[in-house]
Order: structure tokens, then sequence, then C-alpha cells
């Protein structure tokens, strides 16, 4: 079906900067024509000064729900009037605004979203595992919190700016007594013999950016690895996770599945959205 533009289209989109290379908009329009639904959702690039700003012309033109990406997800807080799920609270990070009856509510999809990604691309579960977690801006608490929540034994935090993962780790453990929580600043600090898993959250290796989150040499043994970065499909990181043979997986599986739980969010709908993503993915080129 065509998509076409009325007077009764209704408008959803994304909120970061940069986000010129977002699939959102390519994800959330595939399912849109599929479902034939009337409405359409744009990537908007918002200075830093004027998120504020972004969020009262949401409300002002009734804009039903956007996502909100690097590097807004703490800062948009301050914007929202109810986070109503206690993890998405205490997270502290919010990807997903629904305006509802007026109210702007915040939501986190990013970390049932990494968890569910897990599951799929690597049989992965957090709980009991002994985790290293790179980076510790907004999505790094969403999958920290999420990874605490499901049960993980140790996740060691790791970040370029170290006051800022230890910062992090002392506000998790409050919330999570079984589960230790410490951030490292070198890898020579972690006791685990070896990693049950490790999971980059930085934006190292995305598109334009050739930096390593941290050298595999520096990695204790690890048995699998997820790279939220993915464009492109294999960053330089997980190439060489895949030369010493360690299962690995890019980003793109927690992008649907996030993605899939915002739409649900914002629309009430579940049926067919999956699919309709993997396909509009499978049409991009990377
Ligand atoms: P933020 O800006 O909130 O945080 C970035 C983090 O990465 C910080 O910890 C920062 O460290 C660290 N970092 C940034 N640049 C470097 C560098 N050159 N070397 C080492 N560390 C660095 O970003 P987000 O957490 O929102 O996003 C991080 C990445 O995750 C992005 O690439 C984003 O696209 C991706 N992502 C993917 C998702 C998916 O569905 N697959 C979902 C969400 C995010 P410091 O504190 O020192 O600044």
């Amino acid at each position: 079906m065509e998509m076409k533009i009325d007077g009764q289209t209704q408008l959803y989109g994304i909120f970061g900067n940069p986000v010129e290379h977002s699939l959102s908009p390519a994800l959330h329009n595939a399912v849109f024509k599929r479902l034939g639904m009337n409405a359409v959702y744009m990537a908007f690039k918002v200075a830093p000064e004027s998120l504020g700003l972004a969020f009262e012309g949401m409300r002002a033109l009734g804009i039903r729900g956007v996502n909100i990406t690097i590097p807004f997800k703490e800062d948009v807080l301050n914007f929202l009037d109810e986070i109503p799920e206690d993890l998405d609270r205490l997270t502290g990070a919010v990807n997903t605004a629904v305006l509802k009856d007026g109210q702007l509510l915040g939501y986190n999809t990013d970390g049932l979203g990494f968890l569910n990604a897990l599951r799929e691309d690597l049989s992965v579960s957090p709980s009991g595992k002994d985790i290293l977690l790179l980076g510790s801006g907004g999505s790094a608490r969403g999958v920290l919190f999420a990874m605490a929540h499901a049960g993980a034994d140790r996740i060691f935090l790791y970040n370029r700016t170290h006051s800022r993962a230890h910062g992090l780790a002392e506000y998790a453990a409050q919330y999570f007594p079984q589960t230790e929580i410490v951030a490292v600043s070198s890898p020579s600090e972690i006791p685990a013999k070896k990693l049950d898993l490790v999971v980059n959250a930085t934006p190292c290796g995305m598109r334009g950016n050739h930096e390593l989150p941290m050298e595999w040499g520096l990695i204790k043994e690890p048995a699998a690895a997820y790279d939220l970065v993915y464009t492109p499909k294999e960053t330089p990181w997980l190439k060489e996770a895949k030369k010493l043979g360690v299962p690995c997986a890019n980003g793109m599986g927690m992008l649907l599945e996030q993605a899939a739980i915002s739409f649900g969010l914002w629309t009430g709908k579940k049926e067919g959205v999956r699919e309709a993503m993997r396909e509009a993915v499978a049409a991009c080129k990377l």
C-alpha cells in the first residue's frame, strides 16, 4: 500500500545528534506501511541547547511518540512528566517518549530489547554470569540495569571517563545487592578468571569512528561478545573477536527488539511488527 500524507497523518520521530544515519525511520515507516497506518516517522537532529524546545514542540504539535538517542537519553528526564515503570525510573535513561492525554511519559526499551537480542542472537541470559560492560552513557545504563535485574552475578564497568563508571556502579549497586557491580579503571583489575560476556555500549567502531572500545588482548577469555553498534555490520572490534573465535553479534537485533517495544507503547500493536522491521533492515545497505 502506498504511504499517503493528509490532514490526519500522525507524526512520530527520533530526537538525537547525530541522527542522520539512524535506521529507525526505515524500521518504523516500514511497519506503518505494512499495517496500513496513516502515520509517518521522521529523524530530527536536535541541538543540545534545544532539547527542551523540541519536547515543547512535541506537545504543541501533538507528535504521538519519539525515540531519544545519543546523546540525550539522560537529559530527556528533565522534560518528562512521568516515568511509569520502576526499573526505567531507577535506570535514569529514557529512549522512548509517549504523548498521552497531554502528558509526556518516558520508557527505556533498550534494556529489554538488549536482553531479547542477546537470547535470540547468542543464546545467552545474564543470569549467574560474569560480564564486562564497556561504556557508561545512556545505553550502557539501560543494559546495566537490565542485566542486573536479570540476575547477573558480577558486572564490571569500564569507561573512558572512570569517574562516570564509578558513579554509575555505586548508584546501581545499591538497588541490586545480589549482583556485584564494580567499576574498573583497568582490565587488569577484573578478578574473574574468564568472562561469560563482553558488551560494547560505546560508539567506538560506528561508521567513521575507527577506535576500539578496548583491545581484545586485554579482555580475559571472553565466552561471547555483543556490540551495540550496528553500522557497519562488523566493527573492527567484532572482526577481531571473530578472528579469536569468540561468538559475537552486532546491535541490529537490539535495534529491532527495542524498536518493536517502542512501537507497541505508541500504538498498542505487536502483530507483524518485527517481521516488517526485519524486511526493512534486509532492504538497507549497511
Ligand atoms: P552516550 O553518548 O550516552 O554514551 C557514550 C559512551 O561511550 C560514554 O560512556 C563515553 O565515554 C563512551 N565513549 C564515547 N566515545 C568514546 C571513545 N572514542 N572511546 C571510548 N569511549 C567512548 O551514547 P549512548 O550510550 O546513547 O550510545 C552508545 C552507542 O550505542 C552508540 O553507538 C549508539 O548508536 C549505540 N546504541 C545502539 C542501540 C541498538 O539498538 N543497537 C541502542 C542504543 C545505543 P565518556 O563517559 O568518557 O564520554
